[in-house]
């Protein structure tokens, strides 16, 4: 179905996969990256800058903005720089801020047995605990994995994608897996790109957003979870109305 909304004057094609049938939320699945899109900072980033012993990391980062290497190269670089053991680890992590309407947003997403999940470039042990501390427990996590030697970290990759050169975690193969529904995307950098290169629907902050008007890759600019909570709720309404859902993505 392609559906040709006027928005601002403007003719805005958006073209969300729906197999023929109406927009429907329960044939949704939504997937939300984690650092800066749930989180309010980019965790990941913090961590390395607090606990490296030297700053290889930054030449590396460097590279990886540059896009000279991909995540995998510069995650494996950074983490050989950090001593931090598991517990110093933990109680940092206990620190960390998620986006306020998080809890909201999961409650809504339940309440209306809408499926979701969490990707991210990040590592799942972090992840966890972070929503551990907010007591937000059996959300699925899809990430990279980490194992404590005394105070050093060794990361594993069981996502990786040979034929990506960006990626340490390429999410695109969770969308691939659920192209049968209709695919929601969350995300606000430069480890979202091939996810949401093959999204359904996006919403895009900050790089993410930038790299998708470049492309012309039509999408929604959101500010925080409360405004991709707002949409929801919008088309969840209409669709009890049995009223049909247009889903405008602008391109820019
Ligand atoms: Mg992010
Ligand atoms: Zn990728």
């Amino acid at each position: 179905m392609k559906t040709l909304v006027p928005v601002n004057g403007q003719d805005i094609l958006s073209e969300p996969r729906t197999d023929g049938l109406p927009f429907n939320l329960s044939r949704c699945v939504i997937f939300f990256d984690f650092d800066n899109t749930i989180t309010q900072t980019d965790v990941l980033d913090e961590i390395i800058e607090r606990f490296a012993i030297d700053d290889r990391w930054v030449l590396l980062e460097k590279e990886w903005r540059k896009a000279k290497i991909g995540s995998k190269e510069c995650l494996e670089g950074q983490l050989q720089s950090i001593r931090v053991t598991r517990l110093t680890l933990s109680r940092y992590l206990s620190t960390v801020s998620l986006d306020s309407s998080f809890k909201q947003l999961i409650q809504f997403l339940r309440r209306n047995k809408i499926e979701f999940m969490v990707v991210s470039d990040s590592f799942s042990f972090v992840i966890h605990q972070i929503l551990k501390h907010h007591n937000i427990r059996h959300i699925p996590v899809y990430a990279n994995e980490l194992r404590f030697q005394k105070d050093h970290l060794i990361p594993t990759f069981p996502f990786f994608n040979q034929d990506c050169p960006r990626c340490a975690h390429c999410k695109k193969i969770h969308l691939k897996n659920n192209s049968h529904k209709t695919t929601i995307y969350v995300g606000d950098g430069r480890s979202d790109i091939c996810a949401a290169e093959c999204a359904d629907i996006v919403f895009a902050k900050d790089g993410l957003l930038d790299y998708l008007r470049k492309v012309n890759k039509p999408c929604i600019e959101f500010k925080n979870l409360g405004s991709v909570l707002s949409f929801l709720e919008q088309w969840k309404g209409k669709q009890m109305k049995r009223e049909t859902i247009e889903v405008s993505m602008p391109t820019y």
